[in-house]
This record gives C-alpha cells, sequence and structure tokens, in this order.
C-alpha cells in the first residue's frame, strides 16, 4: 500500500523505522535481527536506505589508474522485497541520484513495480567521500526535484527514452527529505524551503524529516511550510542518541544542533551504556510530545541496533 494511503486511513499517529543494508557479505538474518524485536509494535511500513557505491582509482604498475567501483552496502531493491515478502509489510525503499543514470534509475523503478513496491524515497544523495560538492552521474538527475520528476514521469507513462512504446504506467507514491534546521549547502531556510517546495510541487506525496532534538524547530518547520503552501503530511526523523561522540559527530555529519540540557546529560554519563539511556529517556520525551501533536507517523532512524528503539516505542505507542 502507498505510505500517502497508510496515513490517510489512519486516525493516530503511526510508528515506522529506516533500516540499512547489510554490510556486503553479511546476511539477510541482520535485517531479521533488526525488524523482529521491533514487529510487536506493528509498524506501518519500513524504509530501506539507498548507499551510493564509492569509486576508488589504484594505480597500477602500468601506471594506469584503476577505477574500481566498490559497493558497501547493495541491496536496497532486495532487501525492500525480502521483506515485503516476508513480513507482509509495506516498503519505502530509498532512491537517490548520486551514481545513477536516468536510465538506471528508470530500470530499478521498473524493478521495484514488477516486485509491487509502491513506495520511493527521492533523494538526491551526498557528495562523494573526498569531493568538493555533489557530482551527479552523466545523463544522472542532478536534484531530488529531478529525480521526483523523473518518477512521476513514469507515474504518468513517460519514459526516459520519448520513443518508448508499449507504455506500462507505474504508481509510485514519493516521499522526500525535509531539513528542519536546513540542509548543509543551502544558503539559507527560507531558500532551501522553497526547495522542498519545489519537489512537492513536482509530485511528492509526504516529507520525511532530518533528526532533529529540539521539537520547538521541527513545529517551526511546519508552520514555515505550511505559509509558503506546502500541504502534504510532514513526518518527524528521530534518532536516539547512542554513543558519547555522538555530541560531535551528528551535528558535523548532520549540520543539527543538539539542546544544552542533551548535551550536559550526555557528558554525565560514564559509559556508553549510560549515554543510550539517555538517548532512550530524549527520545521517549521527544516523540509523546510529537504524538500529542498529532504528527502522522513517528520515523525513526535504528541503525541496525533496535533495542533503544524498542524501548522507546514501548512507551509510546
Ligand atoms: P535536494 O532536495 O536535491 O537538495 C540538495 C541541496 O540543493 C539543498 O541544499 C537544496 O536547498 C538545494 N536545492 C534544491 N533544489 C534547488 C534549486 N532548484 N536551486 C538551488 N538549490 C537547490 N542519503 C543517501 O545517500 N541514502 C539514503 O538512503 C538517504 N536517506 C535519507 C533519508 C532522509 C529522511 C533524509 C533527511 C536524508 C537522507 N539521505 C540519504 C541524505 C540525503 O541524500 C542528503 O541530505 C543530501 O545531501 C540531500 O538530499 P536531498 O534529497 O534533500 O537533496
Amino acid at each position: 500500500m502507498k505510505v500517502i494511503d497508510i496515513i490517510n486511513r489512519s486516525q493516530s499517529t503511526l510508528f515506522t523505522f529506516e533500516l540499512l543494508p547489510p554490510l556486503k557479505g553479511a546476511s539477510f538474518s541482520e535485517i531479521e535481527e533488526t525488524i523482529e524485536p521491533l514487529l510487536p509494535y506493528s509498524p506501518s511500513y519500513i524504509n530501506v536506505t539507498y548507499h551510493r557505491p564509492e569509486v576508488v582509482l589504484r594505480e597500477q604498475p602500468s601506471g594506469l589508474l584503476e577505477r574500481r567501483i566498490i559497493k558497501k552496502r547493495p541491496g536496497t531493491v532486495g532487501v525492500s522485497a525480502g521483506i515485503k515478502y516476508k513480513y507482509g509489510i509495506d516498503v519505502v525503499p530509498h532512491l537517490i541520484c548520486g551514481g545513477f543514470t536516468r536510465e538506471e534509475t528508470e530500470d530499478a523503478l521498473i524493478d521495484l513495480n514488477f516486485l509491487g513496491i509502491d513506495n520511493v524515497l527521492a533523494l538526491r544523495g551526498d557528495a562523494e567521500k573526498g569531493a568538493h560538492g555533489f557530482m551527479p552521474e552523466p545523463g544522472g538527475n542532478k536534484l531530488a526535484v529531478d529525480l521526483v520528476k523523473q518518477v512521476n514521469d513514469l507515474n504518468h507513462g513517460k519514459y526516459v527514452d520519448p520513443e518508448s512504446t508499449n507504455i506500462q504506467k507505474t504508481d509510485f507514491c514519493i516521499g522526500v527529505a525535509g531539513y528542519p534546521e536546513k540542509h548543509s549547502e543551502a544558503p539559507n531556510l527560507e531558500t532551501d524551503l522553497m526547495s522542498l517546495k519545489a519537489k512537492v510541487d513536482a509530485g511528492a506525496d509526504y516529507i520525511v524529516t532530518q533528526m532533529f532534538f529540539n521539537n520547538a524547530k521541527f513545529f517551526e518547520f511546519v508552520e514555515q511550510c505550511r505559509a509558503i503552501g506546502i500541504t502534504v503530511p510532514i513526518i518527524p526523523g528521530l534518532k536516539p542518541i547512542s554513543l558519547k561522540k555522538h555530541l560531535t559527530m551528528l551535528p558535523q555529519i548532520f549540520h543539527i544542533d543538539l539542546p544544552q540540557d542533551l548535551v550536559d546529560a550526555v557528558n554525565r554519563c560514564k559509559n556508553n551504556e549510560e549515554v543510550r539511556q539517555v538517548g532512550v529517556e530524549w527520545g521517549i520525551a521527544q516523540s509523546k510530545e510529537l504524538k500529542a501533536a498529532g504528527v502522522p507517523v513517528l520515523h525513526y532512524y535504528t541503525m541496525g541496533k533496535p533495542d533503544n528503539i524498542e524501548k522507546i516505542v514501548k512507551e509510546v505507542f
């Protein structure tokens, strides 16, 4: 089922989470270990992230450069189908612009359609390691809005090759990312919000936010979205802090602020077990307030270890 239909049919806040495909070589059992402890809380759907292959250049004895593509976490499409058919739960595979030509994106969408998957989260993806800024694949989409347009076009039977005949329309529900504390590359929140509106105008059905630790920022973001005419559901993304090093890592990687109270509580912890507990308590408080405010869904970032998410949802749902 489409995420938008799941949301529209529900009278109360729903629960979902996102997981990563296992590291190359690992088995589907890793996915099962993440999902099964959370099944009793009836996730409405599950997101599966996409990871851009890394390109490594190695000098050969001949002096020539060999270009090797290393896929660390392949399998988004397969993992999504595995979850859908093993557990009968709807899935939202993530798709990114980076590393794909438009033809390859179309092939991935056709595969997802054959697999009976109704949703995608359309993202640009981050810049390659060491690169100065994001570089699209030659012939690939440059921004998430271009990917949204491509999915929407396919939903209307419009393929990359304009001469394609025997057209089969897809019917994907499209989610996109939003940033309550603005995306790192945007000059200010206002222009970032206009980029978000462009994604919605291009056909996105709902928004999932980057993680945030201060609900006031989310509420303000929703107000600002509504003020510029974004009417689709906005789903808060939550990640419980679980390691002391998150205090520096999360702001650096995701360009988000951590409230001083949370920083102080984590700094008082003697070990990461205590940090994990602080993260759970903060997550419970955030989730309860968001649920009371009537958000459509609470979306948790699991990072593969579900015990902290389990403790939170046990208290909240
Ligand atoms: P875009 O919406 O394309 O925005 C990128 C930048 O371009 C922004 O600064 C925006 O303001 C700007 N911009 C957009 N349109 C215009 C325009 N017309 N003119 C000028 N500037 C413009 N990454 C992965 O690799 N795999 C994942 O599975 C993944 N999952 C994610 C899930 C969620 C919920 C979130 C929030 C992020 C996820 N990401 C993932 C990270 C995401 O790929 C990065 O944050 C990326 O840097 C931006 O992606 P986007 O889709 O928001 O890009």
